[in-house]
């Protein structure tokens, strides 16, 4: 067979990060976590075809697809890779927010969207973001 240069990921299935979320078997970690983001209204939902969310870093932001996805380097390596945890705390605390977030889906461009998305992802964070929520 050829190699296509297929990497093999022994990572955790979503089903399993949905499960652990719908448990809200949240650690301490979790917690802390979970409290700082919905005290200091961290979490902007974007919406778009994905129910897009960002969470608003100290010095990273991080984007988010409810119960599937977070780009945090923790979800990657823990989840994705190793399998050793089904979720992130941003994830968790998204789980837990309810309407304890900032909600920008209604008034947001989907260009903007996207500009915001590929700002995340190629600098780490969203100064057009923080425009839109400091201003
Ligand atoms: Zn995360």
């Amino acid at each position: 067979m050829e190699d296509i240069g297929c990497i093999i990921l022994n990572g955790v299935s979503v089903w399993d990060t949905r499960r652990t979320l719908d448990e809200k078997a949240f650690g301490k970690t979790d917690r802390v976590k979970i409290g700082e983001a919905l005290s200091s209204g961290r979490i902007i939902r974007l919406g778009g075809p994905q129910n897009f969310h960002v969470y608003l870093g100290v010095n990273e932001d991080y984007i988010m697809i409810p119960r599937t996805y977070c780009s945090c380097r923790g979800f990657y390596m823990n989840t994705l890779i190793e399998g050793t945890k089904t979720h992130c705390s941003h994830l968790a605390a998204l789980e837990v927010a309810g309407d304890r977030i900032i909600d920008l889906s209604e008034v947001l461009d989907p260009t903007l969207l996207v500009d915001i998305i590929l700002e995340v992802i190629n600098y780490g964070r969203s100064r057009m973001l923080r425009r839109l929520i400091y201003k």
